[in-house]
């Protein structure tokens, strides 16, 4: 960080500031301008709490300068990770899979019905909810490890590897025990005792953007895992709030190319939560691979009309393979495949 002092700063005031940082085990190194001083930190300031140096006298502002990621940050890691879910579900090379699926599981045949009808789609995995994190607690949620069994059950039919979401730090040993990849849903991107103990389970993790999060913020919440042990972590941008009601959410399309000019880690788009409406799912999935997204999350139900949840944003089997169609063709313009 650099500590801006005050114009009129006194000599005394400065070398407050010096001995304040010494004594966090960190070298100053003032540099006098023709109006003011300002006092460079060496030193990794990460774990100190610099707001103190805000308030000292003729302090004028703190400017952080380091990233407050580091396993995550491009500057840690020159080469971009890939994280390989499955042998045909490898995400962050030059190939984009397509993670697809409906939001719930809802029975043995719906599950089954829907994993053929992704792998016929030319998908790469499946995902479905079987612990369904919900807004209302008297909505449907989720059958728990009975779901986590019918996942596996058309794992074994198709052979697609199964992304699903854990909820609690209680449910992480059985979730990593059925699952290729866990998922972390939005409302609990922040849930740091649960992110610390995915960080401690093999299995890679699908990291959803927390609603209100800022990117600082989402790499951060990666951090919580990388630290904990687990390299093979992959972002998901899923949508924001915002103001605008048109959509559920808001899709930030430039929080791809933001995050990889950042991290090394890979970054999969969610254009069904991103929108809410599965009439803009297709658009927005193509505007994903064209801002370089790794890989695409995408709800497809069988029926969507009668889906237990997140129907409105459920694609139809036929709109999954149209929508891969197209998004190769995008993926082949920016020298990629799918
Ligand atoms: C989901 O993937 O079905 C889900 C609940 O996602 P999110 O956490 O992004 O709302
Ligand atoms: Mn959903």
């Amino acid at each position: 960080m650099i500590v801006v002092m005050k114009a009129a700063a006194t000599e005394d005031q400065i070398n407050h500031v010096k001995e304040l940082i010494r004594e966090m085990g960190l070298t100053d190194h003032p540099i006098q301008g023709s109006e003011l001083t300002v006092v460079a930190v060496i030193g990794d300031d990460r774990k100190k709490d610099s707001n103190v140096l805000e308030n000292l006298p003729g302090v004028d502002r703190v400017v952080p300068i380091l990233a407050p990621y580091k396993l995550s940050a491009v500057e840690t890691k020159s080469e971009r990770s890939v994280v390989r879910i499955s042998d045909e579900c490898v995400i962050g090379g030059e190939h984009v899979p397509v993670i697809a699926g409906p939001c719930s599981v809802e029975s043995e045949e719906q599950i089954l019905t829907s994993a053929k009808a992704v792998r016929a789609a030319g998908g790469h995995a499946l995902r479905g909810g079987a612990f369904k994190p919900r807004t209302n607690p008297y909505s449907f949620q989720g059958y728990g490890v009975d779901g986590l069994k019918m996942l596996a059950a058309a794992r074994d039919a198709t052979g697609l590897a199964i992304v699903t979401e854990v909820l609690s730090v209680d449910d992480v040993d059985v979730v990593s025990e059925y699952a290729d990849c866990l998922q972390i849903g939005t409302r609990n991107a922040a849930n740091y005792k649960l992110l610390e103990a995915v960080g401690k389970q093999p299995k890679p993790v699908l990291l959803k953007r927390g609603m209100a999060m800022t990117i600082d913020e989402l790499l951060q919440a990666a951090e919580y895992i990388l630290s904990n042990g687990n390299p093979n972590v992959i972002l998901c941008e899923r949508g924001i709030r915002t103001f605008e009601d048109h959509t559920r959410n808001t899709l930030s399309l430039s929080a791809i190319p933001e995050l990889h000019q950042r991290s090394h880690l890979p970054i999969v788009s969610d254009p069904s939560h991103g929108t809410g409406h599965a009439r803009l799912v297709a658009d927005m999935a193509r505007a994903s691979v064209a801002a370089g997204c790794d890989a695409l999350a995408i709800e497809m139900h069988p029926d969507p009309e009668h889906a237990w949840t997140d129907g409105a944003q459920s694609i139809t089997p036929q709109a999954l393979n149209d929508l891969i169609k197209s998004c190769t063709r995008i993926a082949a313009a920016i020298d990629r495949s799918m």
